[in-house]
C-alpha cells in the first residue's frame, strides 16, 4: 500500500509534479490558495483539502511547492498550517526554493512534533516537472531520504542526497549562482560579437563545440539571438534566488563578488518592469547600457 501524499502549491511546477505522483499510483490530497488547480487534480483522482492543517492530518508525506520563504513559513508554521495537523512519524518535504537558514528553523519545529523534514528543491523547470525529469537535491536525515526516494523518483531523474537539513537549499543556491553568472557571461560575449561586427549566431555555433559550451549558451544563447524573452524562468524568481544565495553567503562568511554584481543587475532589470520576462532578458540590460 503506497503512502498517502499531501500536496500544497499547485502552480507552474507543483501541478505537474502532483499529477506525476497520481500517475505513479500515490493516493494524493491536494490544496492550493486559488481553487482551480485543485479541481483539475480532483478530476484526475486526487482528494480535495481546504487547509494545510487538513492536508497534514490526512497524509503520511506532505509536499509544498510554494514561491518564497515567507509563503513556506506561513503554510508550514502559520495558523491552520501543516504543523497543526502533522502526525508523529510523518514527513514534510519542502520542494520550493527558499532560504537554507529558514529551512533549518522549520525542520526544528517539525522535529519537536516527532515528524521529519526534508528540503528538496529542484532544477529543470516546467518541462522537467511535466516530464518527471527534475533534478532533485535533498537535505535532511539520510534514512528519511531513503524512505522518500520512490516518491522523488515519480517526479525526477537525477536525485542526489546532499547532507543534513538545509543542504538541499544550499545546493540550489549554488545552482542559481552558476546559472545567473553564466547568463551574464553569455550576454556579454554575444553583445561583444555583435558590436565587433561578427555574426553572433556563428560565434554561438563555434563556441558550442568548445570549452565554453553550456546549456545556457545553447538554450539562452538562442533566446538572446532571437530576442525571445517569454518565460521560462522569470527574472523576478532569479532575483529571489540570488538574494537567498547572498543571505547564505553573509550568514556563512563566503564572499560572493560576482553574485553581488549580477544580483544588482537583476534588481535593476526587475525595477525596470521586466521581472515577468525570462531571466535571459538580462541581455536587454547590457544591450541598452551606454
Ligand atoms: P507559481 O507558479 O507561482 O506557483 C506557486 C503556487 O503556490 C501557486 O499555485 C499559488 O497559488 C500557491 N500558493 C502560494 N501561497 C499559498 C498559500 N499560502 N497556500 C496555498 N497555496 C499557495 O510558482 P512555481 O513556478 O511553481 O515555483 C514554485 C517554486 O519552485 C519556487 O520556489 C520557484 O523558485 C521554484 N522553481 C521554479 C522553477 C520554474 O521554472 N518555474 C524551476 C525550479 C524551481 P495561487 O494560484 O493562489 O497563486
Amino acid at each position: 500500500m503506497k503512502e498517502t501524499i499531501g500536496f500544497i502549491g499547485l502552480g507552474i511546477m507543483g501541478k505537474p509534479m502532483a499529477t506525476n505522483l497520481l500517475k505513479a499510483g500515490y493516493p494524493l490530497v491536494a490544496h492550493n490558495r486559488s481553487r482551480a488547480p485543485v479541481k483539475e487534480l480532483v478530476a484526475l483522482g486526487a482528494q480535495e483539502a481546504f487547509s494545510p492543517q487538513e492536508v497534514a492530518s490526512r497524509s503520511d508525506v506532505i509536499i509544498t511547492m510554494l514561491p518564497d520563504t515567507p509563503d513556506v513559513e506561513l503554510v508550514a508554521l502559520g495558523e491552520g498550517g501543516i504543523i497543526e495537523g502533522i502526525r508523529p512519524g510523518s514527513v514534510y518535504i519542502d520542494m520550493s526554493t527558499i532560504s537554507p537558514v529558514a529551512t533549518r528553523r522549520i525542520a526544528e519545529e517539525f522535529r519537536k512534533k516527532g515528524a521529519e523534514m526534508l528540503d528538496a528543491p529542484v532544477s529543470g523547470g516546467q518541462v522537467g516537472a511535466i516530464n518527471a525529469t527534475l533534478s532533485i537535491m535533498v537535505g535532511g536525515k539520510e534514512e528519511v531520504f531513503r524512505r522518500c526516494l520512490p516518491i522523488f523518483q515519480a517526479m525526477g531523474k537525477n536525485i542526489v542526497y546532499i547532507g543534513e537539513s538545509g543542504a538541499g537549499q544550499v545546493t540550489k543556491a549554488c545552482n542559481q549562482i552558476i546559472v545567473a553568472i553564466t547568463i551574464g557571461a553569455v550576454s556579454e560575449a554575444l553583445l561583444l560579437a555583435e558590436r565587433a561586427g561578427v555574426d553572433p549566431a556563428r560565434v554561438r555555433e563555434a563556441l558550442l563545440g568548445g570549452f565554453a559550451q553550456s546549456r545556457i549558451l545553447d538554450l539562452h544563447g538562442k533566446r538572446i539571438l532571437e530576442r525571445n524573452f517569454a518565460p521560462g524562468f522569470k527574472a523576478r524568481l532569479q532575483l529571489k534566488d540570488l538574494r537567498i544565495a547572498l543571505e547564505t553567503g553573509e550568514a556563512t562568511g563566503a564572499p560572493l563578488p560576482l553574485t553581488n554584481l549580477v544580483h544588482e543587475q537583476f534588481s535593476t532589470l526587475v525595477a525596470k518592469g521586466d521581472g515577468e520576462l525570462d531571466h535571459s532578458a538580462l541581455f536587454k540590460l547590457y544591450e541598452e547600457a551606454k
